[in-house]
């Protein structure tokens, strides 16, 4: 399987960066890589125009990324895997997020959670082809993001925790292994709750405590199309992200789903 590691997909996002270049000194068996945003990268910055993360295939991207998208899809293209590497500001840990709905990224997340342990799986609500995110540019894969990290830093032990699973992936072979005795739990990305739809001492009192499980009692909010959802049991994620301020948005909401036997999604 050949397998594509993209670090500086967003240019203020160090550890991916410094992983594409170690691997570029230091090269793994089956593995190329490639910076996302090269300009963005020197930049220090997030983007230039628009938000390469959002910019696959989606007619409202413009200006350098639009056009570097369309350069990427070329190279990536010439892999099966990609592992897009991300951090957030967030205190998330190490996930992993599938947007795709296939089995052998679905297999390779289970095994590495299966390995690794603390590691969670995260699925997003935009599946496949609704997807705009860069890691549709390949049949298989999945986005790593990491957290917490400051924009432009990261921890060594951060570091060393992506650059196993990126081994991982480059020695896995495809297999009919049973799925049964892998983890079978993840959290389904279920809608964003916004800055003004919460008061500071709510927003305060969650903070860092990604992964909390909210109450067994109704408490409604307003997600970002100002409909009420219950936060009841849900699991917050992304909570404060900082790249995210742009956008409104004070954090995502989960559930908590388990994949049944033969089960993609
Ligand atoms: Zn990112």
């Amino acid at each position: 399987m050949k397998v594509i590691v993209v670090g500086g997909t967003h240019g203020n996002e160090k550890l991916g960066i410094d992983l594409v270049y170690s691997i570029t000194k230091n090269p793994i068996v089956n593995v190329s890589s490639i910076i996302g945003n090269p300009l963005a990268t020197a930049r220090r910055t997030r983007y230039v125009d628009f938000d390469l993360n959002r910019a696959i295939k989606n007619k409202e991207a413009n200006g350098h990324e639009k056009l570097r998208a369309q350069e990427l899809a070329k190279e990536i293209d010439k892999n099966d895997f990609i592992i897009d590497l991300h951090t957030t500001t967030s205190n998330m840990g190490i996930s992993i997020i599938l947007s795709k709905t296939d089995t052998i990224s679905r297999q390779i997340a289970r095994l590495i959670k299966n390995r690794f342990k603390k590691i969670t799986i995260i699925y997003s609500s935009k599946l496949d082809d609704k997807s705009n995110f860069i890691n549709r540019l390949s049949e298989h894969g999945f986005v790593v993001e990491v957290g917490p990290c400051p924009h432009n830093k990261y921890r060594k032990a951060q570091y060393n925790a992506v650059l196993n699973i990126v081994n991982f992936v480059a020695k896995f072979e495809i297999n009919s292994k049973n799925e049964d005795s892998l983890p079978r739990e993840f959290l389904r990305v279920k809608d964003y709750v916004p800055y003004n739809s919460i008061d500071d001492g709510f927003f305060r009192r969650i903070l860092n405590q990604d992964f909390m499980k909210f109450p067994d009692v109704d408490n409604f909010v307003k997600n970002t199309s100002g409909k009420l959802i219950n936060l009841r049991n849900c699991y917050p994620i992304f909570i404060g992200e900082k790249s995210y301020i742009e956008t409104g948005i004070a954090f995502s909401i989960c559930v908590k789903e388990k994949w049944n036997k033969n089960e993609n999604t």
